[in-house]
């Protein structure tokens, strides 16, 4: 059964257990990456002995941060039978707790979590309105910008002194969360938190620069690609951009290169919603964002995915056409509701 719980009873489940593995969603960002390093760090400070995995490698750039490296990729997370998740360590390791940060629901978190899952206590804390309180415990705030503004508090609940390293990891999922202290979630507890943090050695110009501004040129080979598709409808309002197989390939791009790109869709004076569609291996991954009154959680939970009110996305099966099709047929319908 699942509960949702209070920042006492999460430290109380903390001290109970050990032997942890810390993870985040799959393809994490930097609050996922930022989260689980202080998550990591906060249970090296309370004696426990944990582990740091992801289903997907961590994007060079966030490699920097520190104790990044420490973060494992489970190699066999497809489906295959687990032997040993840390074939490069030569050890099996595996949990006997399990702590989910930023993670909306099990299946976000790759199918070999998903299978942990139901085997051994978990908690979980995020902030996506979408979670589904998968976990035993679920401290789970959507009014938080950041997973990392709640692990924040847990730290402050431990009375674990922050220094540079947690200071810097946990203002980072502050920045990256709030696009630079901009989206609307940009609250006086953010910037109360991220004010405090500054006091610990954070160099927020230096982080701005390394996990905002800098692009890559495979990155702009790709934008370049993107907005050639852009198309416009309902009057300017939905903005369309879409990426196929052939464009990341020509270009090198990967697919975190594709970040930020749905960006010049809904920056459009005209827009409302800005729309990427790109192909990857698994399927059709869709982006949404919005400007002013379009819920696009519930939309991309429409097509079982998830997020956030004016940040959301999901991955569908079927052609670029057909999915093309079936978003845009829910968006049209949305906005003729609100005429
Ligand atoms: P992006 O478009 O940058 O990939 O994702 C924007 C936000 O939407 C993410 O921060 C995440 O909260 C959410 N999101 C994206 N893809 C999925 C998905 O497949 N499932 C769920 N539950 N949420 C998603
Ligand atoms: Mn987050």
């Amino acid at each position: 059964m699942s509960v949702v719980i209070q920042m006492d009873e999460a430290i109380a489940w903390l001290h109970a257990h050990d032997h942890y593995w810390v993870v985040a969603h799959e393809r994490p960002d930097g609050d996922a990456i930022s989260s689980t390093l202080a998550m990591g760090y906060l249970l090296q400070q309370l004696g426990k002995s944990y582990r740091m995995v992801n289903a997907d490698p961590i994007p060079p750039k966030f490699l920097s941060l520190p104790t990044a490296d420490q973060i494992t990729t489970i190699s066999n997370n497809h489906g295959e039978e687990i032997t040993s998740p840390f074939p490069d360590r030569n050890e099996n390791w595996l949990p006997k707790a399990m702590i989910l940060v930023d993670c909306a629901d099990e299946r976000r978190a790759g199918p070999l979590i998903k299978e942990l899952l139901a085997q051994i206590p978990s908690f979980s804390v995020d902030h996506h309105p979408t979670n589904n309180h998968f976990a035993h415990l679920n401290l789970v705030k959507s009014e938080s910008a950041a997973t990392a503004q709640l692990i924040y508090d847990l730290y402050e609940a431990t009375a674990i002194p922050f220094d540079e390293i947690s200071a810097t990891l946990l203002y980072t999922g502050l920045l990256t969360d709030t696009g630079g202290f901009r989206h609307s979630n940009t609250t006086s507890a953010v910037m109360e938190r991220a004010a405090h943090l500054l006091q610990y050695g954070v160099q927020p110009g230096d982080l701005a620069n390394r996990f905002l501004e800098t692009i890559t040129v495979e990155h702009v080979a790709l934008l370049q690609r993107a907005l050639q598709s852009l198309e416009l409808l309902h009057h300017g309002g939905i903005a369309v951009m879409s990426l196929m197989k052939s464009d990341f390939l020509e270009t090198n791009a990967t697919r975190e290169d594709v970040n930020g790109i749905v960006n010049y869709g809904v920056n459009l004076d005209s827009t409302e919603v800005g729309v990427l569609f790109h192909e990857e291996s698994n399927g059709i991954k869709v982006s949404f964002r919005s400007k002013d009154w379009l819920n696009v959680a519930e939309l991309a939970q429409q097509f079982g995915g998830g997020g956030h009110v004016r940040a959301a996305g999901c991955t569908m099966t079927g052609s670029m056409t057909d999915v093309k099709k079936a978003v845009l047929q829910a968006l049209e319908g949305q906005f003729h509701k609100k005429e």
